[in-house]
Order: structure tokens, then C-alpha cells, then sequence
């Protein structure tokens, strides 16, 4: 059985990734759900959270926001409403957007505000975690980034 399989990482804007990889884990909405080489086809739904993409020792993580995860024979595709590799996330603007989804989700006013806020929420938080991860695994290029408050 082939060791890797391809991943696209697709959004309506640009192709965030594609290549060839060990193993994908990725944010589904019962939970995180892993494919590795020869996995069955599947069609999923995603939610808001980080894509981690191993491939030979080295990780590379994106923060996506919601859209679906298709296993095909040959290859899996994320087609995702929102998708930034760790390196490209703006920290400052993250954090700006999370405090605004915050403030709009304490004074929202009905339930499509309230979801919409709580999605925003999300979506900043996520990018934030995505970035501390990013951290973590080379802090020698952690000096070139902002803090995270
Ligand atoms: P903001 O209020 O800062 O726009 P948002 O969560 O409403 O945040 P989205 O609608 O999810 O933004 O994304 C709009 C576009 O901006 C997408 O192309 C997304 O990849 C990009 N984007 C959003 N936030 C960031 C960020 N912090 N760093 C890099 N790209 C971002």
C-alpha cells in the first residue's frame, strides 16, 4: 500500500495546500478525525479548527474554517470556507477579531447574531491556537511572530 497520499487544501480564494503526506488529521464535527493512506472513501463535514498534515517528521498545521473533507482512492481534498498556514496567520489581526466576536457575542440579540459571533469566535481562536502550536514546534521562529495575549 503507497505510504503517502495527496492532500488539496482548497479554498474559493486560493489552493492553501498540496502534496504529498503520511497522515491528515482534521477538525470533523463529532471530533478530530484522522486518514492515513488507503483509508475507506469518505465525505465529511468540518467545522472550525487546525488541519495537521504530517509528512516525514515535519508538521505542517493550517487553520480552516468550516467546509467538508472528501477521501477519494488516490487522493483527499478539504474544501474549506477559510484556510491560512500557520506562517501566513496575522496575529494582531486575530486577536482584533476575537475581541470584537467576543463584545458582539455578549450584546447579540438573537440567535443568528449570537452564531454568527460564536462562528467569529471560532474562527479567531482557532487561528490564535494554530499560531501557539506553530510556536511550540520552532520556537527559533517564534521571535519573528507577535506574542499571543
Ligand atoms: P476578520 O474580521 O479579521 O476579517 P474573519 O474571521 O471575519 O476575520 P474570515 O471571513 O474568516 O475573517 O476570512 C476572510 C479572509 O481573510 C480569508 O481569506 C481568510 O483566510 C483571511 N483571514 C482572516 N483572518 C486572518 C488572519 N488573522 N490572518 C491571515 N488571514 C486571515
Amino acid at each position: 500500500m503507497a505510504k503517502t497520499l495527496k492532500v488539496d487544501v482548497v479554498t474559493p480564494e486560493k489552493i492553501a495546500f498540496s502534496g504529498e503526506v503520511e497522515r491528515v488529521i482534521a477538525p470533523g464535527i463529532e471530533g478530530s478525525l484522522g486518514v492515513l493512506p488507503g483509508h475507506a472513501p469518505l465525505l465529511t463535514e468540518l467545522g472550525t479548527g487546525p488541519v495537521v498534515l504530517k509528512r516525514g517528521g515535519q508538521v505542517i498545521e493550517l487553520a480552516v474554517s468550516e467546509g467538508f473533507l472528501e477521501v477519494m482512492p488516490q487522493k483527499v481534498v478539504i474544501l474549506a470556507e477559510t484556510a491560512e498556514r500557520a506562517e501566513e496567520i496575522d496575529v494582531a489581526r486575530a486577536q482584533v477579531a476575537l475581541e470584537r466576536a467576543q463584545a458582539e457575542l455578549e450584546c447579540a440579540r438573537d440567535r443568528q447574531q449570537h452564531a454568527q459571533a460564536l462562528a467569529a469566535v471560532r474562527r479567531a481562536a482557532n487561528r490564535l491556537h494554530v499560531v501557539e502550536d506553530y510556536r511550540k514546534r520552532k520556537p527559533e521562529r517564534a521571535g519573528r511572530l507577535p506574542q499571543v495575549h
